[in-house]
């Protein structure tokens, strides 16, 4: 970080500032300008407590060089991680090749779930979504099929070879996913339930996180440090769509946040365009913008019966909507030396 100090600051103030940043094991480097002085802190300063410098006599700003989170930037890591989804289909993230994920929002019955796995495989899906335990606005809304919900995507899997994605809500329910899940999902509502970051971070499989409703990238960046600080590496973002003041779409899904996370971190990143509009007629169009502008993934909604879906039928589209998406993005991913 670099200490901007207040014109006039005297040197017994330099010197307290420098005699702080010892103190956090840092040295100084001491740049004296015409005007004002600037101290420039030396060391991997990310875990330091800025706040003790800016209530320092003299200080004007603090201002910090390094991101905050560190095994997530790419400041430490220049390779793409390529995070492999499971199931026997061997697809994975953040590689050449974009990475479909579709399926129902939640598991209701068994044919309903064979019958999409099926059709979403057909499609080009490597992954197959689908929640067995829902978070719900309403606490009197479908909570989802629990254990039966699992056991039904694991008899998808076998059938299908599809990686299972599906969402743990609690710490309590981690062993639990983990015995049928290929990939654990941490909703947007979870994203900063730090427990339950540091239990997904503690166990192998890998981490889908969802992007918080209103958080900005670096708290979303520093959720998957979480994950990461306890040693699972296998973290895929996942842009969901934001709240803003927008109402003609559920959330306001920001795609400029893909060619940005590229930027700055190694961690591959995939677009839920359902969540990120709430409505079906949006979904395609926004794969679409997605792919181009460079996502890894893409996980999609879909229900054989939008119309009687226990939860998001407006955003599901139907399979023979998404073959028919398949096919542009094929044309789209070859643009810009890439494949789905
Ligand atoms: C979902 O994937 O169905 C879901 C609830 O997602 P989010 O956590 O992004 O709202
Ligand atoms: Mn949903």
């Amino acid at each position: 970080m670099i200490i901007v100090m207040e014109m006039g600051a005297t040197e017994s103030q330099v010197n307290h500032v420098v005699s702080l940043l010892r103190e956090m094991g840092l040295r100084e480097h001491i740049i004296v300008g015409t005007e004002r002085t600037v101290v420039a802190a030396l060391g991997d300063d990310r875990a330091k407590d800025k706040d003790k410098l800016e209530n320092a006599p003299g200080v004007e700003k603090v201002m910090p060089v390094l991101a905050p989170y560190k095994m997530a930037s790419r400041e430490v890591k220049k390779e793409r991680t390529v995070v492999a989804l499971g199931g026997s289909l061997g697809g994975s993230v953040g590689g050449k090749k974009v990475a479909l994920i579709a399926g129902p929002c939640s598991v209701e019955d068994r044919s309903q779930l064979l019958e999409i796995a099926h059709a979403v495989k057909e499609a080009g899906a490597t992954g197959l979504r689908g929640g067995a335990f829902k978070p719900r606005t309403s606490p009197y809304a479908f909570q989802g099929l629990g254990e039966k919900g699992l056991q039904i995507l694991a008899q998808a899997r076998e059938k299908t070879g599809l990686a299972v994605v599906t969402e743990v809500m609690s710490i309590e329910q981690v062993p639990l996913v983990c015995q049928y899940a290929d990939v654990l999902q941490v909703g947007a509502r979870n994203m900063q339930n730090y427990n339950l970051l540091w239990a997904v971070g503690e166990q192998k499989k890998p981490v889908l996180l969802k992007r918080g409703l209103s958080a900005t990238l670096e708290e979303f960046l520093l959720a998957a440090e979480y994950i990461m600080s306890r040693g699972n590496s296998n973290v895929m973002l996942c842009e969901r769509g934001i709240r803003t003041f927008e109402k003609y779409c559920r959330n306001t899904l920001p795609l400029a946040i893909v060619p940005e996370v590229h930027r700055i971190s190694h961690l591959p990143i995939v677009v839920d365009p359902s969540q990120g509009t709430g409505h079906a007629h949006l979904v395609p169009d926004m794969c679409k913008a997605a792919v181009a502008c460079g996502a890894d993934g893409l996980i999609v909604e879909v229900h054989n019966d939008p119309e009687h879906a226990l939860t998001d039928g407006a955003q599901s589209v139907t399979p023979q909507s998404l073959k028919a998406t398949m096919a542009s993005l094929k044309r789209i991913a070859a643009a810009i030396d890439r494949d789905i």
